[in-house]
């Protein structure tokens, strides 16, 4: 089972993760519904696919026509109007459970029968917005990494009542979008982030210490373990309000204190500073999203 070529794919959430989603859905060809909480914002995810099409054309990788074509793959439409059109949802909307649940409801009663609803959370249970909807068993998780268009991988989850053959149409489209999938059961933080987030923590740990400074820290984990990233740049790229929420989830679904947030992170995330997308986190970023600095902290 797969998606037929002219499949039209509804994203909801224009943020980074869903912007990205849209752009290489866009590329494999598939007609992409964008859409967000507001228009504006709609319209910024739609901006950004524009600028990393564009900066690929530059750097001679993409085809000025393929660029154009691309574009005009991605239509900006209101939510409710695009879940009827579409054959599959992918929600890539915050990383808020209630949120997600009210959307999945919705999207559940708009879509046409036999439409699979797909959420890229990061750690939420695929089985709870399963119960959301009439359909459990065409609802399943679609874990795309950060920044999409760069990543090989899509980690896809299994709920408890996803169906072979859900699980295969959308393994087929990882396939078609050119990515590597892996399959996890349903259990937070499912595979990736359940390794991902307690290192992140760790490190949010030891800078609250005092163990290290912030560029020690990436600097350990970049030369000593041979990660790009270090620990503390990764969670300011991801996003420190997305980190919280899933360190939230994993400590709440399995019930173990070993997975208590850093309270820096908390207060991060309570003054609004989180990473890249605010232009401040554990570093300070320029208006192109460059590292500066270690963001000062009194
Ligand atoms: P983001 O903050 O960049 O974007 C989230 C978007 O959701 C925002 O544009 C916001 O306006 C929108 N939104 C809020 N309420 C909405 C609603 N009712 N309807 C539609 N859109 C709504 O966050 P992100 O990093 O793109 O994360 C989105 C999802 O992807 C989260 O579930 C997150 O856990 C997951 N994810 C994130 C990463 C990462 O590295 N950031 C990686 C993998 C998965």
């Amino acid at each position: 089972m797969e998606l037929s070529e002219n499949a039209v794919i509804a994203v909801v959430g224009a943020g980074q993760m869903g912007a990205g989603i849209a752009q290489v859905c866009a590329r494999a060809g598939y007609t992409v519904l964008l859409s967000d909480e507001t228009c504006e914002r709609a319209r910024a995810g739609r901006s950004t696919i524009e600028r990393e099409l564009v900066r690929l054309v530059d750097k001679g990788r993409l085809a000025v026509e393929e660029c154009w074509a691309t574009l005009t793959r991605v239509e900006l439409c209101q939510a409710e109007l695009a879940y009827p059109r579409a054959d599959l949802m992918i929600e890539a909307a915050s990383e808020d459970r209630a949120l997600k649940l009210a959307i999945f409801k919705r999207a559940d009663e708009l879509a046409k029968p036999g439409a699979i609803l797909a959420s890229n959370t990061s750690s939420i249970s695929i089985t709870r917005l399963a119960a959301e909807t009439g359909r459990p068993e065409h609802v399943v998780g679609m874990h795309f990494m950060n920044p999409v268009p760069v990543m090989k991988l899509v980690e896809i989850v299994r709920g408890l009542r996803t169906s072979d053959e859900t699980l295969s149409v959308v393994r087929t489209l990882s396939d078609r979008l050119e990515k590597t999938s892996i399959v996890s059961q349903d259990r937070p933080g499912f595979l990736v982030n359940r390794m991902l987030i307690p290192f992140l923590n760790e490190a949010c740990f030891a800078l609250e210490e005092g163990c290290g400074s912030a560029e020690d820290i990436d600097r350990g984990a970049r030369l000593g373990l041979n990660h790009p990233l270090g620990p503390l740049e990764l969670a300011d790229l991801i996003g420190l309000d997305t980190v919280l929420s899933i360190a939230r989830v994993l400590e709440e679904d399995f019930g173990d204190p070993k997975y208590r947030s850093s309270v820096l992170l908390k207060n991060l995330v309570a003054s609004g500073q989180l990473g890249r997308k605010t232009g401040r986190g554990f570093y300070a970023y320029d208006g192109e999203g460059a590292k500066v600095r270690p963001a000062r902290r009194e």
